[in-house]
C-alpha cells in the first residue's frame, strides 16, 4: 500500500469501502517521514503515538458505523505558526522553542471535527517573515524538485512536504504571499482565502491586518475540501466574517466557458523569467481554448504595493512581537532587572531578519513618522483595493504569474531587498484583503514547477478554484513528480 500520493477523495473513497484503515494509512505515512525528512527537513514536531491514536479513533467510529466526517482519515501537516494543543509551537524562532500550547488554534479544531489526523508541525520563516524558509531558526528545508534550491517561504515546509508526499494536505498561513509562493516553487496548489474567510485565532500573529490562513495541496479540489472545513465564522477572532460559506467542490468541474479573465497589464511588464512567461502564455491559451474570454485590465497602484507591504507588515509585527517578552511565552533569559531581562530574552531570541522588521515598524510608527510612513501606507492601500474594485467591473478573475522566476538556489538573495523584491506579485492581494490561488502551470527547461496566480473578488475562492481546476486539467503537472530528494520517488 503506497498512500502518500492519494488525493483526499482517494483516502476517503477507500476508508469507506473498507479497502483500507485510517491507522495504515497514517502507519504508511510516519514511516515515510522518517525515511524522507532525513533529507527533506521539512518537519520540525512530529507526535506519531498521537497521530496513530487519532487514526485508531477513526477507525474506530468507522466500525461502530458512527459519521466519521469529510477528512477521515486525511494525514495533514501544519505551520509552525499554527498552536496545537501539547505539540510544540515555535514559530520557526528559538524564541518559542519548546513552547506546548495549551489550546489547539480554531483551524486544528475544525480539522479534527473533520475527522483529519494531525501529522506533524512543518518549518518556515520565523514568524513567517520571508520568502525561502531560509530563516527558519531551526533548519532549512530543501525543494523536493531540486535540493539545491529553496522550496520558498514562509510556508516552505508545508509545501514540501505535500509536494514529497509526507502528508496529503497542509495548512499555510500567507501575509504577502507565503501560502502562493511556496506552492508554486514546489510545484502544488496554494490558496490564500479572503482576510476573514478563516479563523485566525490560535494563529501566531505577524501582521493582523494581512494575515490568512489556507490550505495546501496537490490538487485543486483538495483545496477545496480542506478550505471547507476551515473556513466560517468564528466568535473568538473579531475579523471573522459571517458571510455563508458555499460549497467549495460544486462546480469545480463546470469548466470557464464565458468566464472573464482579467490580465493585468503591470504584472506582465517587469523582469519575468522567460520560462515563466512562456508557462503563462501557454496557460492562457489553454484556458482561451476552454472558452474563457480575456480582457486587458489596469491596477495603476502595482508599483507601490511592495513599500506599502514593507510598512503595514513591520509595523504590525513590531507591536505584535511584542509580547515575546521572556514573561508570557517561551524562552526567558537570566537577568537581573526587568528590562535587562527584556533586552536579553529578545537579543538571543529573534533572529536578525525579525530584528530588522520591528525596528522599521517601530520606526515607522514613532510619533511624528506615523503620518509620513504608517498612515501614508494605508492610504496606497486604499488605492490598490480601489484598483481592483475597478478591475472587477470587468471581469470575473485575474491572472498573472505567482512569482517571476521559479525556485532559486540557497543563498541566492544576498540582501534583505533582493528577497523582498521576489513577492510583488502576491502582495498586493493581501493588502487589499482578496482571495488568491497558486495553481501549477508547467515546469522550466531545468525541471522547476512554475505557478499560475488567480486572483478574485472577496469571497470568490469558488469562481478561484473552477478557473484553477482548469488550468490543471490544461497545463498542469499531471503525473509529474518531484525527485530531488532522496526515497522520495
Ligand atoms: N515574503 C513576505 C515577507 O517576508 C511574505 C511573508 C508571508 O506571507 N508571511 O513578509
Amino acid at each position: 500500500m503506497n498512500p502518500e500520493f492519494w488525493t483526499i477523495g482517494d483516502i476517503t473513497r477507500r476508508i469507506a469501502a473498507g479497502e483500507v484503515t485510517a491507522s495504515q494509512i497514517v502507519n504508511a505515512m510516519t514511516s515515510r517521514i522518517a525515511n524522507v525528512d532525513r533529507s527533506l527537513e521539512a518537519f520540525l514536531a512530529t507526535d506519531s503515538h498521537a497521530s496513530l491514536r487519532d487514526a485508531a479513533e477513526v477507525d474506530r467510529k468507522h466500525k461502530a458505523g458512527e459519521p466519521i466526517g469529510p477528512l477521515a482519515g486525511v494525514p495533514i501537516a501544519l505551520k509552525d505558526m499554527i498552536v496545537t494543543k501539547g505539540l510544540t509551537t515555535t514559530a520557526g524562532s528559538k524564541i518559542l522553542a519548546g513552547w506546548e500550547p495549551p489550546y489547539d488554534a480554531t483551524v486544528v479544531e475544525r480539522l479534527r471535527a473533520a475527522g483529519a489526523v494531525i501529522i506533524g508541525k512543518v518549518n518556515c520563516d520565523e514568524f513567517g517573515m520571508g520568502s525561502s524558509t531560509e530563516r527558519s531558526a531551526f533548519k532549512k528545508t530543501v525543494n523536493p524538485w531540486d535540493s539545491s534550491r529553496v522550496p520558498g517561504g514562509s510556508s516552505g515546509g508545508s509545501s514540501a512536504a505535500v509536494a514529497a508526499g509526507l502528508c496529503t494536505a497542509s495548512l499555510g498561513t500567507d501575509t504577502g504571499g507565503s501560502i502562493r509562493q511556496p506552492a508554486a516553487f514546489c510545484g502544488v496548489v496554494g490558496l490564500k482565502p479572503t482576510y476573514g474567510r478563516v479563523s485566525r485565532w490560535g494563529i501566531v500573529a505577524f501582521a493582523s491586518s494581512l494575515d490568512q490562513v489556507g490550505p495546501i495541496t496537490r490538487t485543486v479540489a483538495d483545496a477545496a475540501l480542506v478550505l471547507q472545513a476551515i473556513a466560517g465564522h468564528d466568535p473568538r477572532d473579531s475579523t471573522s466574517l459571517t458571510a455563508p460559506v458555499p460549497v467549495f467542490s460544486e462546480g469545480l468541474t463546470d469548466g470557464v466557458e464565458g468566464l472573464k479573465i482579467g490580465l493585468p497589464k503591470e504584472y506582465f511588464e517587469g523582469a519575468i523569467d522567460a520560462d515563466v512567461k512562456s508557462a503563462l502564455e501557454a496557460t492562457i491559451t489553454a484556458l482561451k481554448s476552454k472558452g474563457a474570454i480575456f480582457v486587458d485590465v489596469s491596477l495603476p497602484h502595482t508599483s507601490l504595493a511592495l513599500p506599502a507591504y514593507y510598512i503595514v507588515a513591520p509595523a504590525e509585527a513590531s507591536s505584535n512581537l511584542a509580547r515575546y517578552d521572556g514573561i508570557r511565552y517561551g524562552k526567558r533569559a537570566e537577568a537581573t532587572d526587568l528590562l535587562e531581562l527584556y533586552r536579553r530574552t529578545r537579543g538571543a531570541g529573534f533572529g536578525p531578519e525579525v530584528k530588522r522588521r520591528i525596528m522599521l515598524g517601530t520606526y515607522a510608527l514613532r510619533s511624528g513618522y506615523y503620518d509620513a510612513f504608517y498612515k501614508k501606507a494605508q492610504q496606497i492601500r486604499a488605492l490598490i483595493k480601489r484598483d481592483f474594485d475597478e478591475a472587477f467591473t470587468q471581469c470575473d478573475v485575474l491572472l498573472t504569474p505567482t512569482t517571476p522566476t521559479a525556485a532559486y538556489k540557497f543563498g541566492a538573495k544576498a540582501t534583505p531587498l533582493d528577497m523582498y523584491l521576489g513577492d510583488i506579485f502576491t502582495l498586493a492581494c493581501n493588502l487589499a484583503g482578496l482571495p488568491g490561488l497558486s495553481v501549477p502551470c508547467g515546469l522550466t527547461s531545468d525541471g522547476l514547477p512554475i505557478g499560475a496566480q488567480l486572483l478574485g473578488k472577496p469571497l470568490d475562492e469558488a469562481t478561484l478554484l473552477r478557473a484553477g481546476a482548469t488550468i490543471e486539467a490544461t497545463v498542469g503537472l499531471g503525473d509529474k513528480r518531484p525527485s530531488g530528494v532522496r526515497g522520495i520517488s
